[in-house]
């Protein structure tokens, strides 16, 4: 495999727990509201007071209170109204769903060698809550380093190995990004879960995954298999973007076009 750039001889392992802290939209102006949120994952409509974003039918918010940390539509937003502010919860976050950039085509993805255009910092707010700033994080990995062509270095097992294939071949790596060495993730499971990685020399390593496996999990199998395929065809199509940018994002087909097109009534594409 051609790639195997880095701007590092090894990888000093970044501690990147704080980086999807989520940002205000820039150029918003929050407009004051009262929001009637709905929450798929409790098959429940409440009320929120919203002072720190413009909101609109359909944004995904992330609320203050008993529901804090589900993903939640907004489902109503009214401008006049007459409360009593403390008997309100807040919106704390809303997803930032507005994308600009130029995406290739790379099989079930899109690929764009643009920093700005599709983040992970963006993106993890798609289907995940925002962290809170104040909590700690600490993430610790045995220091295992495979060769992405060799995946027999792995130490995978089997039955997880296969589990994970298929996440891959049902396209649950709905996001991957390499910005130098460092790496981020998103696969599809019972939730989003996130992955990180170092990749350098042709080498993964600080391999870890969210979901608290205490082995190698399917998440991290897939994006394996997942980064396998997108170095492959960024060789075959896209060298001189790569190695220009030394970055680069793909994103499932359709998660881009639920996020960032479909219900969008302005902006525009290009194909060509
Ligand atoms: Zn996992």
């Amino acid at each position: 495999m051609k790639f195997k750039i880095g701007f590092t001889a090894d990888s000093e392992y970044e501690n990147n727990a704080d980086n999807h802290i989520v940002t205000v939209s820039q150029n918003e102006t929050p407009m004051k509201s009262v929001v009637q949120v709905h929450f798929p994952a409790r098959h429940m409509t409440l009320a929120y007071f919203n002072d720190a974003f413009d909101l609109h039918l359909g944004d995904i918010v992330y609320v203050d209170g008993k529901l804090e940390g589900l993903q939640g539509y907004v489902v109503d937003v009214a401008y006049t109204f007459k409360i009593k502010i403390s008997d309100y919860k807040k919106v704390i976050a809303k997803a930032d769903t507005n994308v600009k950039g130029k995406f290739h085509m790379l099989g079930s993805h899109f690929v764009t060698f643009d920093r700005t255009a599709l983040p992970f910092q963006k993106v993890i707010t798609w289907f995940n809550a925002p962290i809170n700033s104040e909590d700690e994080h600490i993430i610790s990995n045995d220091n295992t380093v495979f060769p992405l062509d060799n995946l027999s270095d792995m130490n995978v097992r089997q039955d997880v190995a296969v589990r994970g294939e298929n996440y891959y071949l049902e396209n649950k790596v709905v996001y991957i990004c390499i910005d130098g060495t460092h790496g981020n993730a998103i696969v599809r499971g019972s939730k989003y879960y996130e992955v990180e990685f170092n990749y350098s020399n042709g080498e993964v390593s600080n391999l870890v995954c969210n979901c608290f496996c205490s082995y190698t999990c399917k998440h991290e199998f897939a994006v394996i298999l997942q980064l396998r395929e997108a170095l492959q065809n960024i060789e075959k199509y896209y060298t001189p973007q790569y190695e220009q940018s030394n970055y680069f994002a793909v994103i499932s087909k359709p998660i881009l076009f639920s996020f960032a097109i479909e219900g969008k009534d302005s902006g525009s594409i290009t194909l060509e």
